[in-house]
């Protein structure tokens, strides 16, 4: 019996709260006066699935593939980032085993936004809503979020090899 090969992976994410923005969180648009700055759409926390995607198969970070400086990203859906990063994974021999992440916002309340949010990012990534978790935590009214300059994302995922040896081979080193 061949043991499961498994890649854990992290991200983080953190983007400035400004007027006159849409406030886009895992591709879902909420309802709040101001949104994120960025070059992107800003999506604070497709940003952090997207680096943990990319981090659990050892492909770098979200910069490297997708520069801020590159006009081709500017105002893009960042649904682009993450589909583009589940592809490189899937290539390398991975699938996804469950992607858990939490959302750091004072403002708004986002309790009634984690289920749609989850579906929407298992929709992204062809995940059954089941794998996905959504967390929604204030920052207590302290630092960049608790004062409502900023809002971050948390997201951790676990990657297992493809059933196939010879697609995922050279692809990870357990030793
Ligand atoms: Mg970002």
């Amino acid at each position: 019996m061949t043991e499961t090969r498994m890649r854990v992976g992290l991200g983080h994410d953190r983007h400035r709260l400004v007027s006159g923005r849409r406030l886009i969180l895992g591709g879902v648009t909420i309802d709040y006066e101001m949104g994120l700055d960025g070059h992107s759409d800003a999506d604070v926390l497709l940003h952090a699935v997207t680096d943990a995607l990319l981090g659990a198969a050892g492909l770098g970070d979200i910069g490297e593939w997708f520069p801020n400086t590159d006009p081709r990203w500017a105002n893009v859906d960042s649904a682009i980032f993450l589909q583009q990063a589940l592809r490189e994974v899937q290539n390398r021999g991975w699938k996804i085993v469950n992607l858990d992440c939490t959302i750091h916002a004072e403002r708004p309340k986002l309790s009634a936004y984690k289920k749609p949010i989850a579906h929407q990012i298992a929709l992204l990534l062809n995940l059954d809503p089941s794998q996905v978790n959504v967390k929604a935590k204030t920052g207590e009214r302290v630092g960049p979020v608790g004062r409502q300059e900023a809002i971050d994302a948390d997201a951790i995922v676990l990657l297992a090899g493809a059933d196939d040896p010879a697609r995922d081979a050279g692809s990870v080193r357990t030793s």
